[in-house]
């Protein structure tokens, strides 16, 4: 077995004596009653009423009375924490019940005739033989029981042998029906205990089980988490922490379908930055990230509200992408750009534009169309990018767009 879980010594008692309880508080009482019941009809015309009636009476209030008793205890004390008292209550009661019968054999050698009472030996030494399915699960407590019935009887039937004529074959019979009850209590008491040793394992491997499984949850939402933010950051580009192509992707398509829906203007700004090699050239590559994260903090400050975004598409090139923005707000957008970027200041000693760090931008503005893609959208801006850069630089070229879908 590839997994096994060990159960404490005190679990199994405890579980076994559970069991026993639960046996006794009916069958057991039942079967002392109904045994009484048996031996009270035998014996009616024979022996005095009133002194019958008496023990019958006393035995069958002690059996409810310890019906009542081990139900409290099952009521209250769950798990036996005082095993020790209802252990030793338990072979009081065993050994009260079997000197019971004992005491009725002893008593009804003086008044019953041969038959009668050897059917009321019987009649006892049947109980014993039907206690040992409801008693067995506590060894001790049954084999106190036989001995105190059963061996107790044949005992005395031995020592007063010649009282009546099968009296040793009585006496032989009861002793090989002790011997063979004592037998078998061992196998059935092993046997119980088997069982509840697999019923407890199989009941806290299950629990081991449940909390195994309530963890792979854990983990599995720790993954979700997990891939949620490697998504997240594969959308973002590192240097600026703007979008990236990805993250225009997956936004633009809803984007767009909104816009075509209500056909609403739209504006794309593709944005380069002038002269950028030769700024990494005199200042080097990171002092070029440093101003490529200055120029993304403007873009990002221009486009704040509910759908706009900035991102970087690669290198030192960037859009803007503006929904519900038309052709006059896109131009004082461009402008505005243009001029905070150069504005910011970023000496540029080898720029043949400025002396400042700038951008050019190439603008377009449209109601899009139903077949039109973004990324045409893009390729006119990109144009409109291009005229700006063989115009001069530091500029924005701006084109309204009547688009042809592609196919
Ligand atoms: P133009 O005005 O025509 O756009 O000239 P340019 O020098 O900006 O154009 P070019 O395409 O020749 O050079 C782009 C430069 O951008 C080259 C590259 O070193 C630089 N670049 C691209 N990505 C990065 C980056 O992540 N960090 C830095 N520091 N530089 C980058
Ligand atoms: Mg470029
Ligand atoms: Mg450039």
């Amino acid at each position: 077995m590839l997994y096994q879980r060990r159960i404490a010594e005190n679990q199994v008692v405890s579980a076994k004596l559970e069991l026993q309880l639960r046996g006794s508080r009916y069958a057991g009482v039942g079967t002392h009653v109904m045994g009484m019941a048996a031996v009270a009809m035998a014996t009616w015309f024979v022996v005095d009423t009133l002194t019958l009636l008496t023990a019958a009476l006393g035995f069958l209030v002690l059996n409810l009375w310890w019906s009542r008793r081990i139900n409290k205890t099952l009521e209250t004390n769950r798990h036996f924490t005082q095993r020790p008292t209802v252990m030793n209550e338990l072979l009081a009661f065993a050994a009260i019940t079997g000197l019971f019968w004992t005491s009725a054999v002893v008593w009804l050698d003086a008044y019953l005739p041969d038959m009668t009472y050897y059917l009321v030996v019987m009649i006892i030494a049947l109980l014993s033989v039907v206690n040992i399915a409801v008693s067995v699960a506590v060894r001790p407590v049954y084999l106190t029981y036989i001995v105190a019935s059963l061996v107790a009887m044949a005992l005395w039937l031995a020592w007063h042998a010649d009282h009546r004529p099968y009296n040793p074959v009585a006496t032989v019979t009861l002793s090989i029906l002790s011997g063979f009850l004592i037998i078998a209590s061992d196998w059935m008491s092993r046997s119980f205990s088997e069982m509840v040793e697999t019923s407890l394992e199989r009941a806290a491997m299950s629990k081991d089980l449940a909390s195994l499984t309530e963890s792979l949850k854990t983990r599995n939402l720790q993954l979700q988490d997990a891939r949620q933010q490697l998504a997240q950051q594969a959308t973002i580009d590192e240097l600026t922490g703007l979008r990236n192509r990805r993250g225009v992707n997956m936004v633009i398509n809803d984007e767009m379908a909104r816009l075509k829906r209500s056909q609403s203007p739209m504006t794309v700004m593709a944005i380069d930055v002038d002269h950028f090699k030769s700024y990494n050239d005199t200042y080097g590559h990171p002092a070029g990230d440093v101003v490529l994260q200055r120029l993304a903090n403007v873009m990002l400050e221009l486009t704040e509200r509910a759908g706009e975004f900035a991102a970087r598409m690669g290198g030192e090139e960037f859009i803007l992408f503006f929904p519900n923005v038309g052709d006059e707000d896109a131009a004082n957008l461009a402008e505005e750009l243009r001029s905070r970027i150069q504005g910011l200041e970023i000496i540029h000693e080898t720029s043949q534009t400025a002396e400042h760090v700038t951008i050019s931008i190439g603008v377009l503005c449209c109601v899009p169309d139903w077949d039109v893609e973004f990324d045409q959208l893009l390729k006119s801006a990109d144009e409109a990018l291009y005229t700006s850069k063989t115009t001069g630089r530091n500029r924005f070229t701006f084109i309204e767009a009547e688009l042809e879908s592609q196919d």
